[in-house]
C-alpha cells in the first residue's frame, strides 16, 4: 500500500487533504467500487477478498480504511436499491470515486424517539433532527441519510453534504468536524436537517423498523476486519523493533506470542464469515460477537505491544505505535451496538483474569 498511495499514514492521519488524495487514488485504481455491481463498473468482489482489501488498508492506515468503508457501504446501498434514475445519475461515478458518497444512519440503532424523522409530503418527505456521525466532509459531495417515518418504517434517501437553503424554507446545516483524538482528518460532522424537503426522486428505497438490527446480526462479523488489520499494524512496529541491535528479547518472545493469538483469531473470524450466508442470520451469532471481541482485544494489546517497545517515542502524536493505538481506540467502538458493547466487555474481563 505505502509504494501503491505513496503517502506517510502519519500525514492520511492528521491532513484531511492527503487522505482525499489517497481517496482518489484508490478510484484511480477501480478499488472504491468493490461492492459494487459490474453494470456499473463495479467489482463485485467475493466478501472475503472484500474482507482482505479492509484488512490490508487497516494495516496501512486507519483513516483511509474508515473512509473508503462508507463511501464502499454506501456505493453497494446505492447498487442494491430499486430507484434506477438514482442509480444511473450517481453509480458509475461513484465506482470511480468521482462522486464520494458518505452514510448518515447508525442513529437508527439509537431507542427512544428516532433523532431523525422524516415526514410524507406531497412529491416526497419533509425531513427534520440531528445526524449525529457522517464521516468524509470536504470529501463526499452526497451522503445516505436514515429517517424513520410515523410507522416506524425507516426511509433512505441521498441528500447534499454541505451546507444548503431551500426556498420551500428547509434547511441543512453541516457541523464543524469534529476535534476526535482518531483519524480526524476523516472530517466527522454532525448533520441538522431542519424541514428539509427530500424530493421521491432522492429516495433509495424504504425498510422495515428493525432492519439496522436485522443488518447488525447478520455483518456482526463486518468491522473484525478493521481491527485485525490493526492489530497486524501494531506488530508490524513490534517486529521492527526485534531489528533494533540493543533489542530485549522478549520483544520477538512477545511478537511470537501475538502473531500466534492473532492468526488464530484471524481463521476463526474467516471460518464464521464463511459461514454468514449459508446458515440462518442467528445462528453462530454468539461466536461470531465473540470472535469480533477477540479481534478488538488483539488490535488493543497489539497497539499496546508497540507503543511498548517504542519506548517513550511512542508519545509523539506522529508516531506510528501513537496512531496505531488511537486507531485501536476508535475501531473498538465504530458500528457498535449493544450486543458488541457486551461482548466487548465480556473479553474485557477474560483477559484481566
Ligand atoms: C469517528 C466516528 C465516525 C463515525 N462515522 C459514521 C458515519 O459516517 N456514518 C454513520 O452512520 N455512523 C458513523 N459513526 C457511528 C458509529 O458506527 C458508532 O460508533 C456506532 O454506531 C455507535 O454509536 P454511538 O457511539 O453514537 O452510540 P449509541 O448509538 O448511543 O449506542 C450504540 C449502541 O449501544 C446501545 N447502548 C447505548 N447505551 C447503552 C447502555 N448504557 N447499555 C447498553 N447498550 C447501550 C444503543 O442502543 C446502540 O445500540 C461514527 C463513529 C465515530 C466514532
Amino acid at each position: 500500500m505505502t509504494s501503491e498511495i505513496g503517502i506517510n499514514p502519519a500525514q492520511l492521519d492528521s491532513d484531511p487533504v492527503l487522505l482525499r488524495d489517497a481517496f482518489f487514488q484508490l478510484g484511480a485504481r477501480s478499488l472504491l467500487g468493490l461492492k459494487g455491481a459490474r453494470e456499473w463498473g463495479g467489482v463485485q468482489l467475493p466478501r472475503e477478498v472484500f474482507f482482505q482489501f479492509q484488512e490490508t488498508v487497516a494495516r496501512y492506515s486507519g483513516a483511509l480504511a474508515f473512509l473508503q468503508t462508507q463511501h464502499q457501504s454506501a456505493v453497494s446501498k446505492l447498487a442494491s436499491c430499486p430507484n434506477q434514475d438514482l442509480k444511473e445519475r450517481f453509480l458509475a461515478d461513484a465506482t470511480q470515486g468521482k462522486t464520494g458518497l458518505g452514510v448518515g444512519f447508525s442513529q437508527l440503532r439509537r431507542s427512544g424517539s428516532p433523532l431523525v424523522k422524516a415526514i410524507p409530503v406531497e412529491g416526497g418527505y419533509q425531513v427534520s433532527g440531528e445526524v449525529p456521525w457522517v464521516t468524509g466532509y470536504g470529501c463526499f459531495q452526497f451522503f445516505i441519510l436514515g429517517a424513520v417515518l410515523p410507522d416506524q418504517h425507516v426511509i433512505f434517501g441521498l441528500l447534499p453534504f454541505s451546507d444548503r437553503r431551500q426556498d420551500s424554507g428547509g434547511s441543512l446545516t453541516v457541523s464543524q468536524p469534529m476535534e476526535l483524538a482518531a483519524m480526524r482528518s476523516t472530517n466527522t460532522v454532525k448533520v441538522h436537517l431542519d424541514n428539509w424537503f427530500m424530493a421521491d426522486s432522492e429516495v433509495l428505497d424504504l425498510k422495515p423498523a428493525d432492519w439496522i438490527h436485522q443488518s447488525d446480526r447478520h455483518n456482526a462479523l463486518n468491522h473484525s476486519f478493521f481491527a485485525l488489520g490493526c492489530a497486524r499494524a501494531g506488530l508490524d512496529v513490534v517486529h521492527r523493533a526485534t531489528d533494533q541491535a540493543d533489542t530485549s528479547t522478549s520483544i520477538g518472545a512477545t511478537w511470537d506470542a501475538l502473531d500466534q493469538q492473532l492468526t488464530h483469531c484471524r481463521e476463526a473470524i474467516y471460518q464464521a464469515q464463511y459461514q454468514v450466508g449459508i446458515k440462518e442470520p442467528e445462528e453462530g451469532l454468539g461466536d461470531r460477537l465473540r470472535f469480533r471481541a477477540e479481534a478488538i482485544d488483539l488490535a488493543v494489546r497489539c497497539a499496546h505491544a508497540a507503543v511498548v517497545v517504542s519506548r517513550g517515542a511512542a508519545n509523539a502524536l506522529s508516531h506510528p505505535a501513537q496512531r496505531i493505538y488511537r486507531e485501536a481506540l476508535a475501531f473498538s467502538v465504530f458500528g457498535q451496538t449493544t450486543a458488541v458493547m457486551d461482548a466487548t466487555l465480556a473479553q474485557i474481563i477474560k483477559s484481566s483474569r
